[in-house]
């Protein structure tokens, strides 16, 4: 594998290849990897001549100073797995490679609803955030195919934006790849390094809520629905951001589900200080 910490170096080496017989697979993550981000690597593998890993832990979308502080920084050992991935690029990049101008002062991307919804409104600024550190990745690698997980679910929505939002890049083809769970049914994250065996445990009950959702999910009112699921976390301690079921391809809350209407449920909680988010699509 090649690592390049050089945004120029890196530009250099992928002008270099042959576009023409040559098809580029992106991932960016922000290491602390696991079998979900691995997951990522092996499908961009399977459809690409060469798949580009980012590490990138973007200061500019924590929009809490303590979660950046606390987020967990493996890079020996995330090395160690895309070698064994056979990824063929690693980039990682100093924040002054991501943002020579510093990231204060920022452009303002128009995000519309998302912003105001779930994880936008939950975590003020933090979809600009990803939107400067994604737009300024793409830049750099211009791949043909990038690889997103459905973890993030509004993430994935807000990439897609920004995609269609920068013109010249529309050609870049957006694959969203499911989640990846413990055997438990708890979904993979980088997040869950900060958490104990015994708080794993509890963390399990986002996805039993989601499933709980999911196999009672019938017509009508969706309020009963979602406040079984907010009494399930609350029983174990969880503090909620949302428990919401939404349209699963605008985001729109539902209060009433008309039977057809494709919906997903969507979680964000703290377990103790560790912000957790899971959802899953109910029909
Ligand atoms: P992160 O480094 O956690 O920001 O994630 C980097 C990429 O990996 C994002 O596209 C995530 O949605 C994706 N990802 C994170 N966790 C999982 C998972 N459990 N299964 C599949 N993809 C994931």
């Amino acid at each position: 594998m090649r690592i390049f910490k050089k945004t120029a170096v890196l530009k250099d080496w992928l002008n270099s290849l042959n576009k023409i017989s040559f098809s580029v697979g992106f991932v960016p993550t922000m290491g602390a990897l696991h079998q979900g981000h691995i997951s990522l690597i092996q499908e961009s593998k399977h459809h690409n001549s060469i798949t580009v890993c980012s590490i990138f832990v973007n200061p500019a979308q924590f929009n809490d100073p303590k979660d950046f502080e606390k987020y967990p920084i493996t890079i020996e050992r995330d090395i160690e797995m895309l070698e064994m991935a056979d990824c063929d690029v690693l980039f990682l990049p100093s924040v002054s490679e991501i943002y020579p101008e510093g990231f204060s002062e920022a452009k303002q991307y128009d995000l519309g609803f998302l912003e105001t919804v779930l994880e936008g409104k939950y975590r003020p600024g933090h979809f600009q955030g990803v939107c400067r550190v994604v737009e300024r990745l793409l830049e750099i690698v211009v791949p043909n195919n990038l690889y997103l997980g459905q973890k993030d679910y509004q993430q994935c929505m807000v990439i897609a934006h920004l995609v269609k939002l920068m013109d010249q890049q529309s050609n870049i083809q957006i694959n969203i790849c499911p989640t990846l769970r413990e055997a438990s049914g708890l979904a993979m994250s980088s997040r869950n390094m900060r958490l104990s065996e015994k708080e794993k445990n509890i963390a399990l009950t986002i996805f039993q809520s989601l499933e709980l959702i999911k196999n009672k999910l019938a017509k009508g009112d969706m309020n009963e629905l979602k406040r079984k699921a907010i009494i399930m976390l609350e029983h174990k301690d969880f503090r909620i951001d949302y428990v919401e079921i939404a349209d699963a391809n605008t985001l729109t809350p539902l209060t009433e589900w008309d039977g057809k209407q494709k919906s997903v449920a969507l979680i964000a909680v703290y377990l103790n200080e560790v912000r957790l988010i899971d959802n899953m699509i109910l029909n």
